[in-house]
């Protein structure tokens, strides 16, 4: 993120940093600096969905439930980095699981 007033606060795993901007605090990729959003709002919100059948992980998945289930990846918009993976129910929501208060 270009701006002369941006102060990198501290990482979150391998995927982000927090960083304040114009008085806002912020999450971005720490790869490649894309800005996902308010850091109280969970990154894969702005992020690339792409969904996979469970027997992507492992063709032993298709002896079970395979049909009832997906695997949800996230991914960077702008370089790709893979920021999280869930595995749920075909019909539930894409689970957003991260809000940061401070
Ligand atoms: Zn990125």
């Amino acid at each position: 993120m270009k701006g002369q007033d941006k102060k990198i606060l501290f990482p979150i795993g391998d995927s982000f940093q927090v960083i304040e901007s114009s008085g806002e605090k912020k999450i971005e990729c720490l790869k490649c600096g894309y800005v996902y959003g308010a850091a109280d709002k969970d990154p894969k919100a702005n992020s690339r969905m792409m969904e996979r059948p469970v027997t992507f992980t492992s063709s032993l998945n298709g002896y079970g439930m395979a049909d009832r289930f997906v695997i949800r990846e996230f991914y960077c918009p702008q370089c790709g980095l893979l920021i999280a993976a869930n595995t749920q129910l075909k019909e539930d929501p894409p689970f957003m699981e991260m809000s940061l208060s401070i």
